[in-house]
Formats: structure tokens, C-alpha cells, sequence
């Protein structure tokens, strides 16, 4: 039989307005050849975003019914809203053996680490505080309080970087996701992920 290496989840996850939607973008972009997964959400469409492309919009009825029906791989509250991540793409995606890639807050990447410890775990990071929070209000769609509550979140948020495989400063676009490509690059050259191939050329010396 011979081997078929599974795609690989990479989970990309960081404080609330470091950017990991711009990253994602950015690397779409560049054609950097990830998979990318579609959140369902109980979030009510901002402007220009369509359902089914940005995310599934859901009721709460709708997204509880995802959850006692199992059909979330993780999902997490997040400033009054519900978010998850669809299991049959996730699994789908990595049997066909391509790689996918999850734009998550960090409760939901915590619980991909129970269910999926072999996961790439990528920690987005802002160059300090002050950034983020110039983030956060530079998107301009936020209210004061809800600025602060981000900013109270994202402060706890950054507490979980040890939970990670690597951080990735997001001090320029390009540079993150130059970075990502290399982790993605590297982590597809892993032992643990290869050596069964290796085993089934046993046996076989090219002549
Ligand atoms: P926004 O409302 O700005 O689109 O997203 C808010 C937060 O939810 C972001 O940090 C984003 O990464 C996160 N998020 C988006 N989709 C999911 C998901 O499927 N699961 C989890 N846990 N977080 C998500």
C-alpha cells in the first residue's frame, strides 16, 4: 500500500485585532496553497460580508443545534457571539491529504489541542499593547465599551502563547505570512509525519 501523507491543520490564533483576518487575507492572496475553513457564527453580517463566504451566519437556535448534533469541531463565545468550526470540511480537506488552515480566537485552538494535538499550533502576536489597541479602534466598526472589553481580552489572550508550537510577530504583513509559509514548509518535513513512508521503501534499493 502505498503512503498518502494527510494534510495538515494549522490552527492560527492571537489576541483579538492582531490581524490574523488580514494575515489570512494576505496569504489567500499570495496563493499560498492552504485550505481555508468557513466559521459558523451567531455575529450578525457586517457590511459587504456574505453568508457562506465570510462565514455561515447561524441564529442561536441554528448554532446550538450544530453542537448537540457534534458537527463543530470547536467553537467558543466571544464578546457575545457564538463561533465554530464546521468538523466535515476539517476532516475532508485533510484526508484528501490538503492542508487547512483555522483563523480562531484562542479558546477554540485550546480545545482543537484536546481533540487534535498533532495540529500547528501558530501564535499571532502584536509588536506590543498599544499596537493592538490602535488596532482595534482602527477598525472603526467598535464601540468604546467594546473596545475595552477586547482590550481586557486580548491582555488574557496573550497569556496562552505558551500553549503554542510557534509565535509569529505580526509586525508586517508580509513578513507573517513569510513565516507561516516557512512553518507550514517545515512542519510537512517532520519525522513523525514522514517516517511511514520511509518504512514502505524498506526493502526497496532503486534497482
Ligand atoms: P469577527 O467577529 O471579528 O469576525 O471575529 C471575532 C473573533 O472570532 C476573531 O478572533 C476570529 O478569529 C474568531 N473566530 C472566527 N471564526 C471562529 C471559529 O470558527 N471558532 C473560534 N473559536 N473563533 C473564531
Amino acid at each position: 500500500m502505498s503512503f498518502k501523507e494527510k494534510g495538515l491543520l494549522v490552527v492560527l490564533s492571537g489576541p483579538s485585532g492582531v490581524g490574523k483576518g488580514t494575515v489570512c487575507k494576505a496569504l489567500r492572496k499570495r496563493g499560498t496553497d492552504l485550505q481555508y475553513s468557513i466559521s459558523a457564527t451567531t455575529r450578525k453580517p457586517r457590511e459587504g460580508e456574505i453568508d457562506g463566504v465570510h462565514y455561515f451566519f447561524k441564529t442561536r437556535d441554528q448554532f446550538q443545534q450544530m453542537i448537540d448534533q457534534d458537527k463543530l469541531l470547536e467553537w467558543a463565545e466571544y464578546v457575545g457571539n457564538c463561533y465554530g468550526t464546521p468538523v466535515d470540511y476539517v476532516r475532508d480537506t485533510i484526508n484528501a491529504g490538503k492542508d487547512v488552515i483555522l483563523e480562531i480566537e484562542v479558546q477554540g485552538a485550546l480545545q482543537i489541542k484536546q481533540r487534535f494535538p498533532e495540529a500547528c499550533f501558530i501564535f499571532l502576536a502584536p509588536p506590543n499593547l498599544r499596537e493592538l489597541k490602535n488596532r482595534i479602534m482602527g477598525r472603526g466598526t467598535e464601540t468604546a465599551a467594546l473596545i475595552e472589553s477586547r482590550m481586557t481580552v486580548a491582555k488574557s489572550e496573550m497569556e496562552l502563547m505558551q500553549n503554542y508550537n510557534y509565535v509569529v510577530e505580526n509586525d508586517q504583513v508580509d513578513k507573517a505570512c513569510d513565516r507561516i509559509e516557512a512553518i507550514v514548509r517545515a512542519e510537512h518535513c517532520r519525522v513523525d509525519r514522514l517516517i511511514e513512508k520511509y518504512k514502505h521503501l524498506e526493502g526497496d534499493d532503486g534497482q
